[in-house]
Formats: C-alpha cells, sequence, structure tokens
C-alpha cells in the first residue's frame, strides 16, 4: 500500500521517520534492507554498470542522477525502476532530507542546483502519482485528498492562500472554480456551490472537468515545490552559523559537482557529430590552441595574490587530467594516474614540467620561497605528500579532479575572464574538450578542402 510519506515528504509521517532513520552517522552504510528492495524492484534494470544505491547517500545521489541523466541520450527509466517503488518510501524520506541539505550546504538556496532539485522533486512526484493510476477511483482520490490535506484544508482554500503556487505558471486564476473567493476543490464543495446549477449532465463528470484530480495533483505537487524551497533557504541560512558543516553533506554535493560534470560532457558527446571520444579516457596530446582564458592566465604566472591555490589547486588537476584522462567526467570510475600513465612516463616529461612552466613564470616564482608546494602538487596528482612522485605512493592521496568554473569564480576570481565560448560551461576541461574537437574538425575541413583542390588542379 501506497504511503503519503512517499509522496509528501513534509507529512508528519515523514518528520517521524527522518527522526528514525536520519542519524547522519549511518547514512553512508551499507543497507541491507533498502538494498533488497532495490535489487527486487519489478522491472528494475540489475547489472555491475548500473551501480544500485545501497546507502542512503548513494539513493540520494541517484534521485538527482535520474533527473539530470533524464536529459541525456541513452537514458534508460529502467536503470532507476526503484525510485518508483512505493516499498522504498522510508529511504527515500532519508534522501530527499539529506539531497535538500547538500545542496543547501554546498549551492546556497538561489543555485541552479537548488532549482534542478526542486524541479526534479516534481517530476518525481508526478510519475509517482501516475504509477498510483492503476488503483481503484475511491483509492486515488482519498490518497491524493489525504497527501493535499497534510499541506492545506482542501475546504477551505482562498486564491489568496495559493498566490505562491499561482506564481509558479501551472495554475491560472482563470481556469480556478472561485465562489467567494474561496477555491472550490473538492467533490461536496462543488455539489453545494455549483449542484443546483447542474442538469441533465453528470455532476462528476462536471466536477473532474472544472477541478477534480487534476487539480489536486497540480496543487500537491507545487505546494511540495514551494515547501522544498523554504526548506534548502532555512537549512542554507542555518548553515551559515555553523562552524563547520557535516563531511557527508560536503561529500554528496561534491558528488553532485562531479555528477554536473559529466551530464555536461555526456550531452557535448552525443551531440558530436563526428570522432572515436573513447579514446578521451586515455592519454591525448596537448592541443594548447583549445586551453581556456583561465588556464591561459594561470600558464602566463600569476604577479598578485592566490599564487599557489592557482598552481597547485586549479592548474596541477587541468594539465594532468587535460593529458592523461580528458574524458575522466564521462567516466564513472575514480582514476588513478598509474592506470593511464604505468611508467609516469609522460607525467615526468610532459604534466610536470608544464606545470613548473607556470610556477616559474609567477612573481615571485613560486618554488623560489615555497618549495614545499612541489610536494602540494604531487599530493593532488595521488601520490600522497612526498617530495618524489613514486608509484608506491600513489593512492595515499586522491587524483584531484579540476575545478568548476563556479569554484574558480568565487576563489580564483582574477582567473576567469570568459570569452564567448565559456557560455554554458561549467567546468574547463569541457571547455577544452569542446574547442579542442571543434578545432580538430576544423583542421580536417581544411585539409579535405586542400585536398580537392589539389585534386581539381591535378584533374
Ligand atoms: S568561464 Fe570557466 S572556462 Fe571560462 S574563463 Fe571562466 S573559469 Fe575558465
Amino acid at each position: 500500500m501506497i504511503k503519503t510519506s512517499f509522496i509528501n515528504p513534509f507529512s508528519s509521517d515523514a518528520q517521524k521517520i527522518v527522526r528514525q532513520l536520519g542519524d547522519m552517522e549511518l547514512l553512508d552504510n551499507t543497507n541491507e534492507k533498502l538494498f533488497n528492495i532495490v535489487l527486487h524492484t519489478p522491472s528494475q534494470y540489475v547489472s555491475s554498470d548500473v551501480n544500485l544505491p545501497d546507502t542512503l547517500k548513494k539513493l540520494a545521489f541517484k534521485r538527482f542522477e535520474w533527473f539530470l541523466y533524464k536529459k541525456t541520450e541513452n537514458f534508460d527509466e529502467k536503470n532507476y525502476e526503484y525510485l518508483f517503488n512505493p516499498d522504498i518510501y522510508e529511504y527515500d524520506v532519508v534522501a530527499f532530507y539529506l539531497l535538500c541539505q547538500a545542496i543547501a550546504i554546498g549551492y546556497g538556496p538561489d543555485s541552479r542546483e537548488a532549482k534542478q532539485f526542486i524541479e526534479s522533486e516534481k517530476e518525481l512526484i508526478s510519475k509517482r502519482l501516475e504509477k498510483i493510476q492503476s488503483e481503484s477511483y475511491e483509492f486515488q482520490s482519498e490518497f491524493l485528498r489525504t497527501t493535499l490535506n497534510q499541506l492545506i484544508d482542501t475546504n477551505n482554500i482562498r486564491w489568496t492562500d495559493i498566490k505562491e503556487v499561482l506564481e509558479l505558471g501551472e495554475l491560472d486564476l482563470d481556469n480556478l472554480l472561485l465562489s467567494n473567493g474561496k477555491v472550490i476543490v473538492e467533490y461536496e464543495d462543488f455539489i453545494e456551490e455549483f449542484g443546483d446549477l447542474i442538469e441533465y449532465r453528470d455532476p462528476q463528470v462536471m466536477y473532474q472537468v472544472t477541478c477534480g484530480q487534476k487539480l489536486k495533483i497540480i496543487l500537491l505537487r507545487n505546494l511540495i515545490m514551494i515547501k522544498t524551497r523554504d526548506y534548502i533557504r532555512t537549512v542554507s541560512e542555518k548553515a551559515k552559523k555553523m562552524v563547520e558543516p557535516n563531511k557527508l553533506l560536503l561529500s554528496l554535493s561534491e558528488d553532485i559537482r562531479l555528477l554536473e560534470d559529466k551530464v555536461q560532457e555526456l550531452k557535448f558527446l552525443s551531440g558530436a557529430s563526428s570522432g572515436n571520444y573513447k579514446s578521451d579516457m586515455q592519454p591525448v596530446n596537448f592541443n594548447v590552441e583549445a586551453f581556456p582564458p583561465c588556464v591561459r592566465k594561470c600558464m602566463s604566472g600569476i604577479k598578485s595574490g592566490g599564487r599557489n591555490d592557482a598552481i597547485v589547486l586549479f592548474l596541477t588537476p587541468f594539465i594532468a587530467y587535460a593529458r592523461l584522462c580528458p574524458g575522466i567526467f564521462s567516466m564513472d570510475e575514480r582514476m588513478k594516474i598509474s592506470m593511464v600513465d604505468s611508467s609516469l612516463e609522460i607525467t615526468n616529461n610532459e604534466v610536470i614540467p608544464l606545470i613548473y612552466e607556470a610556477a616559474a613564470a609567477c612573481s615571485p616564482p613560486l618554488f623560489s620561497d615555497q618549495p614545499q608546494e612541489k610536494i602540494n602538487i604531487n599530493s593532488k596528482l595521488g601520490f600522497g605528500m612526498h617530495s618524489q612522485l613514486k608509484l608506491d605512493h600513489e593512492g595515499e592521496t586522491q587524483w584531484y579532479t579540476p575545478m568548476s568554473c563556479e569554484k574558480i569564480k568565487l576563489h580564483l576570481s582574477q582567473l576567469c575572464v570568459p570569452n564567448r565560448d565559456c557560455k554554458k560551461i561549467g567546468n574547463p576541461l569541457t571547455y577544452y574538450n569542446r574547442k579542442r574537437r571543434l578545432l580538430e574538425r576544423q583542421e580536417n575541413n581544411t585539409a579535405n578542402a586542400d585536398n580537392t583542390e589539389k585534386n581539381m588542379s591535378d584533374e
């Protein structure tokens, strides 16, 4: 039996679930019960590459992934059937709050991520409600009534009470059935106000045409969207007073950032007309012409503040991934350099020299007063805090992925001097990949044109 909290995470039942299951310490632990529900969901596609969620944190991530992946090619709903399985309701409520908090803390209430999440909630509710259409009319009717009344008294709504819903644009005041400013939502109110006027028609049909379940569904999902928006805002305000946000929430918000980069890359790949992009998952020669403005600026040396972070945190991951694995954002696994450069030959002979060159161009040169930054560079490449790059140390730290444009604008704003190719770009590496392929295509076209011209003059 479907529970109202499967649709409405703001119900009192849902709050109770959060109190019972929402212990932050446990949200990254394997949850067998959750995994079993996921695994045995009818029609769920099961294979190693689907990566089914077995923790509440992963479930939260998958909720967001479902929404972003829907806009890419090759999306398959069967990979996410469990999101529409009512048995998941308890875990789903916790995942909802986890996502709200990670987005509030990581991105803020006015961010693109917050808007996407609110939109995803609307789509999730709509799809879940579609699934109850196989139930009897009485059940659907009762379910909608109960769920909606957890948010608003459906027998006493004045149009002014739903001003914010009207502002969302899905409902128009002109299309609502009003009686002295009261919005008619329930059948008994419809009959009381207009029953006398209905002749020779079925009142139930008239009710469904003028308001009925369609209105209830719109009200329900819009009210939940508004409550979600308000909740994210409240969490964000509270987070400003916190000394240190919860690590799990920070990690989830970082996972979301990587997901966004990956989706952007996938969209570009599916829109691209030529080229074998699998090759981007292994070393690819540098094309300096395709470097974005921020990288060029950094390569020419930092003359004012932010020098260390610009070289260590920004440039090092960019240069390393651009040369060794530019397709990182379309991959699922975390990479180690040795997976693509087993002898570290490219890393030692091409990656490090380019980073050191930029470090030397700074004023003052980075290593002249801070030689220990060489160790920090090694650590960002995944080789721990050591002065030498050695395979034995690999994995002691993570190979950092390139910073997003948003982070650069926030922490190293002097580097970001966008040009027209920066439009709709979320990461300098995506800029690089896109520009590189564009330049390759232009080169191929020019070569083809030259050949044609030569052939014609030979004839
Ligand atoms: S928008 Fe992004 S890619 Fe473009 S200059 Fe700024 S940080 Fe670099």
